[in-house]
């Protein structure tokens, strides 16, 4: 079948029809679902050979993986018979030609930004593109009118998946990161897209752009991705493009986990992951996620790094997939402090945030713990007014939570778009 009819079969499957209201019909639909990934890849994966998969309960009883044992088991994982060392090479060729079409046995191999060490691979074949490319559609296609779109997607490397989109109904562009963003700039404004897609630091250089009024861009949807969206940046960029709601869609190497939906709330896509959650206080949890469309990687209680912050109220949308108030960020970057009794004192990256965000004036921040009693603040801003407060706020803060208050070193602020953007980080280990 051509690649562009299983995108418009995916993409009407997924909007019309696998649409779930009722949290019953989805479990259902859930457990059928990984019982037939869990005999694929039992077939398939030389890894799970020898796992049960008599019931959708025996999932239970598999280890948990990440980005570590994924790399280490590679081979023996994967059930398409694609050689780690050999996609490697493939994938890192890519990314510095920026030519990004190149192929192993048919299957497209990308890596995942890593914000830290270890970079994640990961390998999808044409059919998952499709199926990929069609939800993705699905979910971020406005209401009513789904032709005629312009799509500008902003990426650090194209991995080759978005140009299934490209046809005469949706046009599509793409717009590499690390090429000049002044003449990316100049592109945006004359392609002049109807929906954007693009990581909140790309966002924000788009958005100061229209506040000098050097370009005029009016996307009728706006898409973050990749990197966390905080609040405050959030805000910024209703109030310069005239939106209600700013999109998001976590997207990551193991796959589409979630989306904002029209009502402006954040849903698990849970009609394609399976989500385990491992809570590490009363609302905050670490996803494990199953993906039970992954054919040729499979992801199979996979903990991810991230702290999602859970919503217990339902959303008016009608969707059955659960809600999340917010990706908050990485668990790594959680600070570590020391506590009066010599018990360390976590410090979640929401906090750190707020000490910023409550001083008021920053636009572009990063806050570093380089160890446990120094802390740079990066800022856009300059001025002792603004160092003080802030010092002040941190001051507030421990004394709050009870941590010795650490050092604080101001530097200015600099973007670097080979990097992603990360607004609270944790150096030491
Ligand atoms: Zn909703």
């Amino acid at each position: 079948m051509n690649e562009k009819i299983k995108v418009v079969k995916n993409f009407i499957m997924r909007r019309y029809f696998s649409v779930f209201r009722s949290r019953e019909k989805l479990e259902r639909f859930q457990e059928k679902n990984i019982l037939a990934q869990l005999k694929y890849i039992k077939a398939h994966s030389e890894y799970f050979r020898d796992i049960k998969a008599d019931s959708a309960d025996d999932l239970k009883a598999l280890p948990y993986m990440d980005k570590h044992v994924m790399m280490e088991n590679f081979n023996r994982l994967n059930c398409v018979g694609i050689d780690r060392d050999k996609a490697l090479e493939i994938a890192i060729n890519g990314e510095k030609t920026r030519d990004f079409d190149e192929k192993l046995d048919g299957i497209s191999v990308g890596l995942s930004s890593g914000t830290s060490g270890a970079r994640g691979l990961f390998i999808i074949s044409d059919d998952e593109r499709a199926m990929w490319a069609g939800g993705v559609l699905a979910r971020f296609l406005p209401k009513g009118n789904i032709f005629g779109h312009k799509i500008a997607f902003f990426l650090r490397a194209d991995n080759n998946l978005y140009e299934t989109i490209d046809s005469k109904a949706i046009q599509f562009r793409y717009f590499d990161i690390l090429k000049s963003m002044d003449g990316n700039l100049k592109e945006l404004n004359e392609y002049q897209p109807s929906i954007l897609v693009a990581p909140p630091s790309v966002l924000l250089l788009i958005a100061s752009a229209m506040e000098k009024g050097e370009i005029n861009v009016r996307p009728v949807k706006i898409v973050s991705v990749a990197e966390v969206l905080t609040e405050n940046d959030e805000k910024y960029f209703k109030r310069i493009f005239g939106l209600d709601i700013i999109h998001q869609a976590y997207q990551c190497t193991e796959g589409f986990l979630g989306y904002v939906c029209e009502c402006g709330r954040f849903h698990l896509s849970e009609d394609v992951i399976y989500v385990e959650r491992e809570y590490i206080d009363d609302e905050r949890f670490v996803p494990i996620i199953t993906d039970f469309t992954r054919k040729s990687q499979p992801i199979i209680r996979y903990r991810l790094n991230d702290i999602l912050v859970a919503d217990k109220e339902k959303c008016p949308c009608g969707s059955a997939c659960a809600v999340i108030k917010k990706i908050e960020g990485r668990e790594d970057d959680i600070f570590i402090f020391d506590g009066p009794d010599g018990k360390d004192v976590t410090v979640f990256p929401d906090f750190i945030s707020r000490c910023i965000i409550y001083a008021e004036g920053v636009r572009n921040y990063k806050v570093v713990q380089e160890d446990r009693k120094n802390i740079t603040v990066y800022l856009d801003v300059t001025g002792d007014e603004i160092r003080n407060r802030i010092t002040e706020e941190f001051r507030t803060l421990s004394g709050r939570m009870g941590f010795e208050m650490p050092e604080i070193r101001f530097e200015d602020y600099t973007y670097d778009p080979a990097r992603k953007m990360k607004r609270v980080e944790r150096k030491v280990r």
